[in-house]
C-alpha cells in the first residue's frame, strides 16, 4: 500500500474530498460542504463551500476510508448536493394509457378523495365541500351520496412559527380496506369522525390529541384483522390505539399510567414521539409510522402490527418488534409506501429535508436493514403495487422497479394522486376529469 494523499496508508475511500475537509482529527467544526455526485450510481465526492463557490472544478484528493468517514461524520454541514446522479433505465413500457372521465360538478374540486374498494370496479369516495360522502363508479359515471360526514370544530394550537405556516388543517378521507367504514380526519390538527358507509350513521369521533400536533398529519390507517376492519388511530400526541371501526371497541386497552400519568409525568412506557403517517403492510402484518422524535427530527419506524393486537398492547411504545428505520430533520410529509410484505420505500437519500436527494431507500421491517437505495423517484406521492414502484415526477408519472431500482417506464403528463388496488389502478383527477390508468399487478 502507498502513502495516499491524506498522509496514511490505508484503504483508499471511493469518496475524494478537497484539502479543506481534510485535518487530522476530520475537518474543522461548522465547515459547510456539499456532495458533488459522480455520475455513477449515487457515488460522490465532497468539496467545501469556499472550493463549490469558486466556479472551477475543485481538486479533489484520493483519502483513506477513515479521513472519508470523518469529513462526513457530522451531516448537519452537508448543505446540498450537485452533478446528478445515474438513474439506471430498462425500458418495458406500461399497459394501457390514461383514460379521461368527466366527474360531476360537485366532485370536480372535493375535499379530499380516496380509493373505494369493497365492491367490484373502480369506485372511488369523494368528500365534496358540503361534506357529503359521494361514491363515483368510475365505470358507470353512476354517483350516489352514502352519508354526510360532521367533524367537530378543531381548536388546536398553532403556533406562528415559520415552519408550520405552511401546514394549515386538511380534511383527509380515510377508507377501510372492506370500503364499509370512513374516517374523516384534520391533518394537522386533532379532530375526525368515522362513518359506517352502509347506514350513514357516525360510529366514532375522534380526538387525536392537542400537543405538537399541528406540526403531523393525523395519524390514521385501516387494516384488516382476523378477516375484520379495524382503525388505527392517535388518541394522543405520543399515543396509538386500535379501535373496531363498527363500534368503536377498543382493541388495544392498557393502563395509561404506565404510559404517562394526566399530570405529564413519564410512566414506565412513555415515548417521546409525535406519531405522523401510518402505512399498514400490504397483508397487515406491519405497520409503518413517519412521526417526530422532537424537533425537528422525524423517525420512520416499523412494529408488528398482529404481535400489537395480539399479545402486547404497548408494542406501539417499546415493543421488542418496534425498529427505528431512518431520522431525517424536518421530513414531515415524505411519502412512505410498502413494495412487498416486508420491504418499506421511503423518499429521499440524506439526512435533512432541505437537502434530500430524489430517490428511495429500501428497508426490511423485520431486520431494519436498509436492502436498497436508489435515485430517482420524485414528487409527493408513492405508490406500489407488488410489482412496481409508481413516483410522480415533474414530467409525470415514473415507474421502478423496486428489487433493482431501475426506471422501466414513464408516463409524460399524468400526475397520479391515489392508488386503487383492489381495481389495479392509478387515478388523479385532472381538469376536472378522474383520469385512471392500469398498474402493472396487484398487491
Ligand atoms: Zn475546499
Ligand atoms: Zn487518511
Amino acid at each position: 500500500m502507498d502513502v495516499l494523499p491524506c498522509g496514511h496508508v490505508a484503504r483508499a475511500s471511493r469518496v475524494r474530498l478537497c484539502r479543506h475537509l481534510l485535518g487530522p482529527d476530520g475537518p474543522p467544526d461548522d465547515i459547510e460542504y456539499v456532495r458533488v455526485l459522480t455520475g455513477r450510481g449515487i457515488e460522490y465526492d465532497l468539496c467545501c463551500r469556499t472550493c463549490d463557490r469558486a466556479g472551477t472544478a475543485p481538486e479533489l484528493l484520493v483519502v483513506c476510508e477513515g479521513c472519508a468517514f470523518r469529513a462526513e461524520e457530522d451531516e448537519t454541514g452537508m448543505v446540498g448536493w450537485r452533478g446528478r446522479p445515474e438513474i439506471r433505465e430498462r425500458p418495458e413500457g406500461h399497459r394501457g394509457e390514461p383514460a379521461r372521465l368527466r366527474l360531476p360538478p360537485a366532485l370536480r374540486r372535493p375535499l379530499d378523495w380516496a380509493a373505494l374498494p369493497g365492491t367490484d370496479g373502480a369506485a372511488y369516495l369523494f368528500l365534496t365541500g358540503r361534506r357529503d360522502l359521494v361514491r363515483f363508479d368510475a365505470l358507470s359515471g353512476r354517483f350516489q351520496r352514502l352519508a354526510t360526514v360532521s367533524v367537530p370544530d378543531d381548536t388546536v394550537e398553532r403556533p406562528a412559527r415559520r415552519v408550520e405556516i405552511s401546514l394549515r388543517l386538511r380534511p383527509h378521507l380515510h377508507v377501510s380496506r372492506s370500503g364499509r367504514y370512513a374516517a374523516v380526519v384534520n391533518d394537522h390538527g386533532s379532530r375526525g369522525a368515522v362513518v359506517d358507509l352502509r347506514t350513514g350513521r357516525t360510529t366514532m369521533t375522534l380526538d387525536g390529541g392537542h400537543y405538537g400536533t399541528h406540526i403531523m398529519p393525523f395519524a390514521l390507517a385501516f387494516a384488516t384483522h382476523q378477516g375484520r376492519d379495524v382503525m388505527v388511530h392517535r388518541t394522543a400526541s405520543n399515543r396509538l390505539d386500535v379501535s373496531d371501526p363498527a363500534t368503536g371497541d377498543l382493541l388495544t386497552a392498557r393502563d395509561a399510567t404506565r404510559q404517562d400519568d394526566p399530570e405529564g409525568r413519564r410512566g414506565e412506557h412513555h415515548l417521546t414521539y409525535w406519531h405522523g403517517a401510518l402505512r399498514i403492510s400490504p397483508d397487515g402484518r406491519w405497520i409503518a409510522d413517519n412521526g417526530r422524535l422532537g424537533y425537528p427530527g422525524v423517525g420512520t419506524t416499523v412494529w408488528d402490527l398482529r404481535r400489537w393486537l395480539e399479545e402486547n398492547p404497548f408494542e406501539s411504545e417499546d415493543g421488542p418488534s418496534r425498529r427505528s428505520l431512518c431520522v431525517r430533520d424536518y421530513a414531515w410529509n415524505r411519502p412512505v409506501c410498502w413494495v412487498s410484505e416486508s420491504l418499506v420505500a421511503v423518499f429521499g437519500i440524506g439526512s435533512d429535508d432541505e437537502t434530500l436527494l430524489d430517490g428511495v431507500r429500501v428497508f426490511d421491517a423485520s431486520t431494519g436493514t436498509e436492502t436498497l437505495t436508489f435515485p430517482g423517484p420524485s414528487g409527493d406521492v408513492l405508490f406500489a403495487d407488488g410489482r412496481r414502484l409508481y413516483s410522480d415526477g415533474d414530467e409525470g408519472l415514473q415507474i421502478w422497479d423496486p428489487s433493482t431500482g431501475e426506471r422501466t417506464a414513464s408516463v409524460p403528463g399524468f400526475h397520479p394522486r391515489r392508488h386503487h388496488p383492489r381495481a389495479a389502478e392509478l387515478a388523479a383527477i385532472q381538469d376536472g376529469d378522474l383520469v385512471r390508468l392500469p398498474t402493472a399487478g396487484r398487491p
